[in-house]
């Protein structure tokens, strides 16, 4: 089974070239950053456009790239949602295009299995296992009792992991996106601003955010007020210190409770290095396997999209050719 996948959710044109679900032959991500950074944030015209512009030639490199010849692909795999509608459709209309041309089965994709699945690229799994998925848009704890299934024990309330390292970051006037800077500045700094931590009720695997990056700004204000600069390296530890605290500590309870083989780490912002360290420090007191992706595996890419497909490949699970590109798609209702 060689698939070619195609994801464009966000701000990421890719297309990858994946054999059997694992292996890699071509990984092409271009990413539109520098565009949406002068706006401070991706602006979801410009984002439309730029892969237009850009998907046809990053299929061609994937393809060159690959070795493989079209004839030898067995499935045109696409990101379905969820994401920004007019940038998902870009990425919809290219993969029915070479499906139809090719007379290959489509399958459309669930962007945050993508994510998950990226750890099969590079870990043999063991079920059940548990996900802890922190990206941009999504916080979750997931358990998975087989492969391709999924059931969401635990999301955020309101701001997702990403989107409140962004937002503190912009506070902090660094560019776009900020989790990377905060990242680093937290690992620099000699001190930290403690923050408030919000565990929620005693038994929930839910999330909450807006409070943390409330009581940032507030901070931030009040000192500005009195005249004084705060040390951002201080504010991004503190920030960062009050995140990864409640997500390690959910996300190992979650292990425990559903006695989980793995956990498993997903999304953007498990590039983050403070997040790595302090899970694989607590995994391994508590004898949890920790699985994560390398860092250009967490962030999106098409690879990972082509992982997941594969689950339904090997199935024969696959989408019409009216498939359509669904801005909250479910995860849950993806499932096998
Ligand atoms: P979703 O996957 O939920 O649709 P997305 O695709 O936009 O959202 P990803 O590409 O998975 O999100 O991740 C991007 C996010 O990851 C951004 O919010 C970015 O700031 C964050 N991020 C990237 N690297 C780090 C890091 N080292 N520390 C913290 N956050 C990071
Ligand atoms: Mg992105
Ligand atoms: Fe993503």
């Amino acid at each position: 089974g060689c698939i070619l996948a195609i994801e464009t959710s966000c701000d990421e044109t890719s297309v990858a070239i994946v054999r059997n679900g694992t292996e890699v032959l071509a990984n092409v991500v271009s990413s539109q950053i520098e565009t949406h950074q002068k706006f401070g944030g991706v602006v979801p015209e410009v984002a439309s456009r730029k892969h237009v512009e850009t998907i046809t030639r990053i299929i061609e490199q994937a393809v060159d790239k690959s070795g493989v010849k079209l004839g030898d692909l067995s499935a045109i795999a696409v990101t379905q949602g969820p994401g920004l509608i007019g940038a998902l459709l870009v990425g919809v209309v290219a993969a029915k295009s070479l499906a139809y041309s090719l007379q290959l089965p489509l399958i459309g994709v669930h962007h945050i299995a993508g994510h998950i699945y990226a750890n099969q690229l590079v870990h043999k799994l063991e079920y059940p296992l548990i996900t802890l998925v922190v990206s941009g848009g999504h916080t979750e704890l997931v358990h998975s009792e087989a492969p391709g299934k999924f059931r969401i024990i635990g999301q955020t309330r309101d701001d997702a992991a990403g989107e409140a390292y962004d937002k503190v970051a912009r506070a902090l006037h660094l560019p776009y996106p900020g989790g990377p800077h905060i990242d680093r500045l937290a690992h620099e700094a000699d001190a930290a601003i403690t923050m408030p931590r919000a565990w929620l009720e005693p038994d929930s695997y839910d999330f909450s955010f807006s409070g943390l990056k409330s009581a940032v700004l507030s901070a931030l204000n009040q000192a500005n007020m009195k005249g004084i600069k705060l040390e951002p390296s201080h504010v991004a530890r503190g920030f960062q210190e009050s995140v990864i605290e409640v997500l390690v500590e959910k996300a190992i309870r979650a292990v425990k409770e559903f006695g989980a083989k793995q956990l498993l780490l997903a999304g953007g912002v498990a590039a983050n290095r403070g997040l790595r360290t302090m899970l694989a420090e607590r995994c391994e007191k508590a004898g949890i396997p920790l699985l994560a992706p390398p860092l250009s595996l967490c962030t999106d890419n098409a690879a990972m999209i082509a992982a997941a497909a594969f689950l339904k490949w090997e199935q024969g699970k696959f989408s019409s050719l009216d498939l359509k590109a669904e801005s909250s798609l479910s995860l849950e209702g993806w499932s096998l």
